[in-house]
C-alpha cells in the first residue's frame, strides 16, 4: 500500500536552505512538506559553519527565528590576516558602511530552524528512506519515500532540491541539461571544537610556510581552530598534542598566546568548489549545497544558501498568490550571479592563505606579496570587507515591486 499526500512545495532536505525555505514560505501561507533523510538528532549536531552574513541575519530575523541568535551571536566588524609574525586587522565595517557579520553556529542556526517548524505544526518528516522524484519534467511532480516501512507518495506543485552536494535531486536532472564546473584543491581542513575561550576577539587567517590555519569561535567559552593538513590525512594521525603544537606554530604572532582546552570534535573536510547551472529544471528547483559549493575559507556556504531560498521563497508565493512567474523564471540566473561572486571570493581567499604542495617558492613569494598588498591598501582591503560580509541580499522583483 502507498500513502498518497498532496501538498504545494515538497522540499527535499532539512538542511538550513530546506528548513528556512519551509519556515519563509509558512509564514506567507503556503504550504509545504520537508523530507529528510537523517534523523532530528544527526541534523542538530553537524558541525559546520558559524559566520552568518548580515543579510543572512537579518532574514533569519526577519523569518521570526532571530531570537536566540540576537542574543547569543557574537557581532563582529573585522578580521585579522596573521602572516610573518604579525597581524593586520581589517576593519570591515568601517570599510562597508557598517556592515558586520555574525558568529552563530550552524548547528544553533538548524535547532532554531527546526523547533519554529515543530512548533508551528507544518509537517517535517525524519529519516526518510529510498526518496526519488518523479515527473520533474512536468507540472504534477512527486516524491516517493518510504517512512516507518510504509511507501510514501507526495504529489506537489514544486519540488525545491535542497538535499546538499551528495542528495538526490541534482542527479535527477538529466545529464545533457546540467553544465557542471569544479576544482578540487590539493588541501584539507583539520576542525577542532574546543572547550576554551577565544584568545581572540576577531577570526585570525594565518597564512604560514607549514600551511594554513584560523582560529574562530562558536562563542564566549567554545573556539573553533582549523589547521590545513594533507588531503589523505587521517584523525588518527592527529592527537591532540599535534593539532596544539601546529596551531601554536602557524599563529605565532609576538606578545600573543594561544590558549589551550579540551578537544570536543575533531573532523577533516576537503576543499571543494563546484557549480552546477541552470538551478532550475521544469518543476525542480535546486538550492544550496545542492547546486553549489565553495571551500569554507571565505564563509560563504551557508550564506549562499540562504540567498539562494530567500529568492526561491518570495518567487514561489509570487507564483501562488498571484499566478506570477517571472522571479521563478529569473530565479536561476539570479542566483547564479551571486553564487560566482561568492566562488571566485572563496578560491582567492583559498589560494592567497593555502600553502599548495604542488607549487614552489615562487608561488610563496607571490601569497606574500598579496597579502601586503590587501593589509596596506584601502582599496583592495575594502574589496575582501565587501565579499567577506556579503552584498546585500538581492530579493524578487514582485516581493518588493
Ligand atoms: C567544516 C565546514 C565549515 C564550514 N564553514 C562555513 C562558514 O563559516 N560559513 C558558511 O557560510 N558556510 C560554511 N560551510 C558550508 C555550509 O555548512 C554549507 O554550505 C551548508 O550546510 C549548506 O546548506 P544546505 O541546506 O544547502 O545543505 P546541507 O547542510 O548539506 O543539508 C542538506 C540536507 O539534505 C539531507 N539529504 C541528503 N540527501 C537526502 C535525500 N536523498 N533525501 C532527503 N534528505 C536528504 C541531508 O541529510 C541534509 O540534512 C562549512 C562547511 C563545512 C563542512
Amino acid at each position: 500500500m502507498t500513502v498518497a499526500a498532496r501538498t504545494q512545495v515538497a522540499i527535499v532536505g532539512a538542511g538550513p536552505a530546506g528548513l528556512l525555505l519551509g519556515q519563509l514560505l509558512h509564514r506567507q501561507g503556503i504550504e509545504s512538506v520537508i523530507l529528510e533523510a537523517r534523523s532530528r538528532d544527526y541534523c542538530e549536531a553537524r558541525i559546520r559553519a558559524g559566520v552568518l552574513e548580515q543579510g543572512m541575519r537579518e532574514v533569519l530575523i526577519e523569518a521570526g527565528v532571530g531570537e536566540r541568535l540576537e542574543q547569543e551571536g557574537l557581532i563582529h566588524g573585522g578580521i585579522y590576516l596573521r602572516f610573518d609574525g604579525e597581524n593586520h586587522h581589517i576593519p570591515m565595517s568601517e570599510l562597508t558602511g557598517g556592515r558586520c557579520v555574525t558568529v552563530y553556529g550552524q548547528t544553533e542556526v538548524v535547532k532554531d530552524l527546526i523547533e519554529a517548524r515543530l512548533d508551528s505544526g507544518a509537517p517535517l518528516h525524519f529519516e526518510c528512506a529510498s526518496v526519488a522524484l518523479h515527473g520533474i519534467e512536468t507540472d504534477a511532480p512527486r516524491v516517493s519515500y518510504e517512512l516507518d516501512g510504509v511507501a510514501h507518495e507526495l504529489h506537489a506543485d514544486v519540488i525545491t532540491g535542497c538535499d546538499g552536494f551528495h542528495g538526490v535531486c541534482r542527479p535527477s536532472i538529466p545529464d545533457d541539461v546540467l553544465t557542471t564546473w569544479g576544482r578540487s584543491y590539493p588541501f584539507a581542513w583539520l576542525g577542532i571544537l574546543a572547550d576554551v575561550a577565544p584568545s581572540t576577539d576577531e577570526l585570525i587567517y594565518a597564512w604560514h610556510p607549514r600551511g594554513f590555519a584560523l582560529h574562530s569561535m562558536r562563542s564566549l567559552e567554545l573556539s573553533r581552530l582549523y589547521v590545513q593538513v594533507a588531503t589523505d590525512a587521517e584523525i588518527a594521525e592527529w592527537p591532540d598534542e599535534r593539532i596544539w603544537s601546529e596551531l601554536d606554530a602557524r599563529l605565532q604572532c609576538d606578545g600573543w598566546e594561544l590558549q589551550h582546552g579540551p578537544i570536543r570534535e575533531k573532523s577533516i573536510t576537503p576543499m571543494r568548489s563546484f557549480v552546477a547551472a541552470p538551478m532550475r529544471y521544469g518543476s525542480l528547483f535546486l538550492a544550496g549545497d545542492a547546486a553549489h559549493i565553495v571551500p569554507p575559507t571565505g564563509a560563504k556556504g551557508l550564506n549562499l544558501a540562504g540567498a539562494d531560498v530567500t529568492l526561491l521563497a518570495e518567487a514561489l508565493v509570487d507564483r501562488f498568490r498571484s499566478g506570477g512567474v517571472t522571479g521563478l523564471e529569473e530565479y536561476s540566473d539570479s542566483c547564479l550571479r551571486r553564487v560566482w561572486r561568492a566562488q571566485h571570493f572563496s578560491w582567492w581567499m583559498t589560494s592567497m592563505l593555502h600553502i599548495d604542495p604542488t607549487d614552489d617558492a615562487y608561488g610563496m613569494q607571490l601569497q606574500r606579496s598579496q597579502l601586503a598588498y590587501v593589509t596596506s591598501s584601502t582599496a583592495a582591503a575594502t574589496s575582501l570587507a565587501e565579499n567577506y560580509v556579503g552584498l546585500p541580499f538581492e530579493r524578487a522583483p514582485a516581493a518588493h515591486g
